[in-house]
C-alpha cells in the first residue's frame, strides 16, 4: 500500500474518472449481482491496479482492461482482507493514458445498515416487507462495488438498476430510461450521470414508496419519499427543504446543482441521516411527522434536514480531501442547521439554544483527559468511524460560531463564498477554509483558530481582579474533574474575549488585563460566542445574580452561567452549596432554554446524589427540586394554550419530565395517571406527543404489570417507529424489579431492531440505583450476545450499549470493575468510548467526594433555600 503522510491510500498511478454501474438486487435470496465499466486515468505506468472491495466476489474471467485497441487481463487477483482491498497484477506495464476496466461481480444485501443493504417493515396491511437502500459513509462503498473508496477520488457515476416492476427505483441524479425486460417481469432503470463525486455520497435505493412533491422558488424539484399511506408524513420536512434549499442558494452564492432533491425515511438506519447528493436517507423518526407530534420532534426533523441540506454544499459540493478533516464537513452542517434553522423559524430561538444544546455537549466531551483535538491526524481510514462524534460535530458547529462573531457575519459570508467558488467539485483541507476567511476579513484566522482546533480541551477564565474600567484574566486548561494540569501540560487559547459594547478583544497570553464598559456588573463572554468557562470572584458573582433579577442578562447568558456554574462545581473551583443557590433564584424563570440548563445541572447533581448520599440528603435534593419547580409547572399546566409558542411547548415537556422525575407531588401522579388511563382507554386527546414520554414513566413509577404490560402492547401495535421510541425510552420506569428484568430480556430477544435496541436498556440503567446495578451485571453476563448482535454494523451502536450499561455509575470501585470488564473484553473499535466512560465515572465518584464535604449533606441547609 501507498503512504502518503502516513496515510494508507489507493496507489495514486490510476485515478477513476467514470464508473458505470449495474446492479441487480434479489430482494428475495438478499444478493445481488453486478457488473462495472470503470474509465480510468493512468497517470504512471504500472502493472498494477488497486481497488477496494468488501464482502464482494469479483468473477475473475470477466476481469479486462482495456487501452486503445488492447484488451489484457490481469495474470493474479490478490485480495487483502485486512486492507479491503483487491489488486490485479498485468504482465505487462499499463501505459500512460486512458483506460477502461470492466469486471462482473457478486454481493450480499447485508442486515448491517451498511453497503448495500436491506431493512424489513410492516407496511399498512400488516404484511411483511423488504426494501433495499444504500449507506457508504465512511467505508462501505466498496461492500457494493468496487472502487476507489476514498473521499479525495472523485469521480462521475452512472447506474442503472434492474429490478421487479412495481417497484421503485430511486438514486442521485434523476432516471434517465427504463425499459422493460422478462416479459415485463423486470425493468431496467438507468439514471442520469452524477456530477463528480466521491465514493461516499452515492446511493441507491429499491421499493415501494409513496411520495409527496413541491419546487423551490429556484425550480428544483423536492420530494419526500415514506412507506406506502404515509406520504403526508412528508409534508413538513418537504416545507422545511423546500425553504432551506433556495435558502442556501443564497447563502452560499451557488445555486444547488442537481435537478431534483429526495428525502427518504429508512426503516432500518444506523444514524439519524446521511447527505447522499440529491438523495439523503433518514432514520423514520427524524423526517416523518405525523399529526399531533411534539415540539421537540418538530424541532429535531427541522435541524436533521437543515444540517444535511447544508451538506449539499460543505461536504458534497466541496470535500475533505480525506478524513482528518471530517470535522470541517460535519462542524460546519452543524453550524449551518442552526443558522438555517433560524432564518425559517425564528421563533425557535435556535441560537440561545445552541447554548445548553450543541455548545453544552461539546464542553461536557472536552472537558475530559480523554477527549481529542478537532483535528486528528487519520492513518488508517478506519480510525475516521471513531470521530464523528460530539469533537467534530458540536465543539466544530462551536468553534465556527466563535469564528462567526470574531470576523463579523459579512467577512464570514463573503470568504465562505469564494471558498466554494475556488473549490466546488473538487476536495480542500482546513486550512483552505482559513485562508478564504482570511482574505476576506484581513485577521489572520489561522493563528486564530489553530489554538482551537489542534489542541483538545478548552480554557477556564479566571477573573482575578476587576475595577469597574479594567479586569485582569487569567486562562488555563478546563478538566472536568480539577485534576491538576502539570507545567508541560499547559496551553494556550487565543481567546476572543467578547463584553457588551465592544469588539473583541484577543486574549493571547496566560494573564492579560482588558478593558471593558463601564457596567454594574462584569460579563464575559457576552452571548456565549465562545466555548469556555468563566470563573468570577464572590463579588462579581453576587453583582451578577443582582443582574439577573434585574432582567439584565440575556437567555443564553443565564444559561450559560447555570451550565458553567455546575461544572465549576463539578470539578471543585466552586462550592456545590453555591450552585443550588443560584439555581434557587429561578423559580420566577419561564423561558424553556434557561430551564434545560438547570434541568441538566440538575441531572448531574442527581446522578451523584442518587448513588452516593444518604436517603434523608437525597429526599431532601429531590423535595427541593420540586419546590423549584412547582409554580412554573402550574403556570404552564398540562394543556395546550392558544397563546404557546414553540418554546412554552418545549418547556412545558421539560417541566413535566422534571416532574416525572424528582416530584413526589401525589396531585402531578395523579393527573399522569388519569391522562394515561384515558390514552390506554382510547382517547388520545389527553395525551399529546409533547407530554407522552413523562407521563408513560409516571404511570410505570406508579403503577404495576398492568401499565407495564399495556405499554409493552402499545409497543406491538404501533406503525410508526416514534410511537415505539416513545415506549424503548420510557419502559425501563417500571417500579417493579422483576419487570426491569424482563425489559432487558426484551433487549438482547431479537424483537428489537438494533437500531433501537440500546433504547429501552438505557432507560432501565437510569431508573434507580438498583437498576443501575442491574443493567450492568445483565450486560456482563449477556455480553457475548449483544456483541454478536452488532459487532458488523456501525461501532456508534455498541458505543450506545457502553455507554448507557454503565449509566449513572458514580465510585472509583464501579470504574475498576467497568475497566477490569474490557480488559478481559477489548473492543478496539470503541476504545475511545471506553476511555471516556471510565473518565466520566471516576470524575463523577470526585465530585461526590467534595459534595459530601459541602453543606449541601446537611438537612438545614435544603430548608435555607
Ligand atoms: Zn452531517
Amino acid at each position: 500500500m501507498a503512504k502518503a503522510e502516513g496515510r494508507v491510500l489507493l496507489p495514486p498511478t490510476v485515478e477513476p474518472v467514470k464508473y458505470d454501474i449495474k446492479l441487480k438486487p434479489d430482494l428475495v435470496n438478499f444478493t445481488f449481482d453486478g457488473s462495472e465499466k470503470i474509465r480510468l486515468d493512468i497517470q504512471e505506468a504500472t502493472d498494477e491496479i488497486a481497488l477496494h472491495v468488501k464482502e464482494i466476489a469479483i468473477k475473475n474471467h470477466t476481469i479486462v482492461l482495456k487501452a486503445g485497441s488492447t484488451e489484457v487481463k490481469p495474470e493474479a487477483v490478490t485480495y487483502s482482507i485486512k486492507d479491503a482491498t483487491v489488486t490485479f497484477k498485468f504482465e505487462e506495464m499499463l501505459p500512460v493514458g486512458e483506460a477502461e476496466l470492466e469486471l462482473e461481480f457478486f454481493g450480499l444485501l447485508n442486515d448491517q445498515m451498511a453497503g448495500f443493504y436491506r431493512s424489513g417493515y410492516k407496511d399498512i396491511t400488516g404484511a411483511s416487507k423488504i426494501m433495499a437502500s444504500t449507506q457508504f459513509e465512511s467505508l462501505d462503498a466498496r461492500r457494493a462495488f468496487p472502487c476507489w473508496d476514498e473521499p479525495g477520488r472523485k469521480a462521475v457515476f452512472g447506474l442503472t438498476l434492474v429490478v421487479d416492476t412495481g417497484l421503485t427505483a430511486l438514486s442521485n441524479m434523476p432516471e434517465k430510461h427504463r425499459c422493460y425486460l422478462d416479459g415485463g417481469a423486470k425493468m431496467e432503470v438507468a439514471f442520469m450521470d452524477s456530477p463528480k463525486m466521491s465514493t461516499y455520497l452515492l446511493a441507491f435505493i429499491v421499493g415501494e414508496f409513496d411520495f409527496i412533491q413541491a419546487q423551490t422558488s429556484h425550480g428544483v424539484l423536492v420530494r419526500v419519499f415514506a412507506p406506502p399511506g404515509r406520504s403526508k408524513d412528508g409534508q413538513f420536512p418537504l416545507e422545511v427543504a423546500v425553504k432551506a434549499l433556495d435558502g442556501y442558494d443564497d447563502y452560499f452564492g451557488l445555486p444547488y446543482p442537481l435537478p431534483k432533491l429526495d428525502m427518504i425515511a429508512i426503516p432500518e438506519f444506523a444514524a439519524g441521516a446521511m447527505e447522499n447528493w440529491g438523495l439523503v436517507t433518514y432514520r423514520e423518526v427524524d423526517l416523518l411527522i405525523a399529526e399531533g407530534a411534539s415540539r421537540k420532534q418538530m424541532q429535531r426533523v427541522c435541524i436533521v434536514v437543515t444540517h444535511e441540506l447544508a451538506h449539499q454544499w460543505f461536504g458534497n459540493l466541496v470535500t475533505m480531501n480525506w478524513w482528518d478533516d471530517l470535522w470541517l464537513n460535519e462542524g460546519f452542517a452543524s453550524w449551518c442547521e442552526n443558522y438555517m434553522a433560524h432564518e425559517i423559524f425564528p421563533d425557535f430561538a435556535m441560537w440561545d439554544q445552541f447554548t445548553s444544546d450543541t455548545q453544552a455537549a461539546a464542553m461536557r466531551l472536552d472537558s475530559l483527559r480523554s477527549s481529542h483535538p478537532i483535528q486528528v491526524p487519520i492513518k488508517h481510514a478506519e480510525e475516521v468511524e471513531e470521530v464523528f462524534d460530539a469533537i467534530s460535530y458540536c465543539k466544530g458547529a462551536s468553534v465556527i460560531k466563535m469564528a462567526h462573531a470574531y470576523l463579523g457575519a459579512d467577512a464570514f459570508r463573503s470568504g465562505l463564498q469564494a471558498y466554494m467558488q475556488k473549490h466546488k467539485y473538487s476536495n480542500t483541507e482546513t486550512s483552505d477554509l482559513w485562508a478564504a476567511w482570511s482574505t476576506a476579513s484581513g485577521c489572520k484566522v489561522n493563528e486564530l483558530m489553530a489554538s482551537w482546533t489542534e489542541q483538545m480541551g478548552y480554557p477556564l477564565v479566571t477573573v482575578k481582579s476587576f475595577n469597574g474600567s479594567e479586569v485582569e484574566l487569567e486562562q488555563s486548561w478546563f478538566l472536568a474533574d480539577g485534576s491538576e494540569v502539570k507545567k508541560e501540560e499547559e496551553k494556550i487559547w487565543k481567546i476572543p474575549i467578547i463584553c457588551k459594547g465592544q469588539k473583541p478583544v484577543l486574549m493571547e497570553a496566560k494573564t492579560q488585563k482588558i478593558s471593558v464598559p463601564k457596567s454594574d456588573f462584569l460579563l464575559i463572554n457576552a452571548g456565549r460566542q465562545v466555548p469556555m468557562r468563566v470563573l468570577y470572584s464572590d463579588e462579581t458573582y453576587s453583582q451578577l445574580a443582582t443582574a439577573i433579577q434585574k432582567g439584565q442578562l440575556s437567555v443564553s447568558d443565564k444559561a450559560g452561567l447555570v451550565l458553567d456554574s455546575f461544572a465549576l462545581a463539578k470539578s471543585g473551583h466552586l462550592g456545590a452549596d453555591k450552585v443550588f443557590k443560584l439555581i434557587a433564584s429561578f423559580r420566577s424563570e419561564r423561558n424553556f432554554i434557561v430551564w434545560d440548563a438547570i434541568s441538566q445541572a440538575l441531572t448531574g447533581f442527581d446522578t451523584v446524589l442518587m448513588a452516593g448520599v444518604s436517603d434523608p440528603t437525597y429526599a431532601a435534593f429531590k423535595a427541593f427540586v420540586s419546590k423549584l419547580i412547582a409554580d412554573a409547572a402550574k403556570e404552564v399546566g398540562w394543556e395546550k394554550k392558544a397563546s404557546d409558542g414553540h418554546l412554552d411547548g418545549l418547556l412545558r415537556e421539560t417541566l413535566i419530565n422534571m416532574q416525572s422525575k424528582y416530584s413526589v407531588d401525589p396531585e402531578a401522579m395523579a393527573e399522569a395517571k388519569r391522562r394515561f388511563d384515558a390514552f390506554m382507554a382510547g382517547d388520545a386527546s389527553l395525551l399529546p406527543d409533547d407530554i407522552k414520554e413523562p407521563v408513560f414513566k409516571m404511570a410505570l413509577k406508579s403503577g404495576g404489570k398492568k401499565e407495564y404490560q399495556a405499554l409493552r402492547n402499545l409497543q406491538a401495535k404501533a406503525t410508526t417507529n416514534i410511537e415505539r421510541k416513545h415506549v424503548y425510552v420510557t419502559i425501563g420506569h417500571t417500579a417493579d424489579i422483576a419487570l426491569k428484568k424482563d425489559v432487558l430480556d426484551w433487549v438482547v430477544s431479537g424483537d428489537i431492531k438494533i437500531q433501537d435496541f440500546f433504547y429501552p436498556m438505557g432507560s432501565v440503567a437510569a431508573s434507580s440505583k438498583e437498576a443501575a446495578a442491574l443493567t450492568w451485571d445483565y450486560y456482563k453476563s449477556h455480553f457475548d450476545r449483544i456483541w454478536s448482535m452488532c459487532k458488523t454494523a456501525s461501532p456508534s451502536l455498541m458505543d450506545a450499549m457502553i455507554s448507557l450499561s454503565a449509566r449513572g455509575f458514580s465510585t472509583a470501585e464501579a470504574a475498576a470493575e467497568v475497566e477490569q470488564f474490557y480488559k478481559e473484553h477489548p473492543l478496539k473499535q470503541n476504545q475511545r468510548t471506553i476511555s471516556q466512560l471510565l473518565e466520566g465515572i471516576r470524575t463523577n465518584a470526585a465530585f461526590l467526594n467534595r459534595i459530601l464535604k459541602t453543606p449541601v449533606i446537611e438537612e438545614s441547609f435544603w430548608k435555607s433555600l
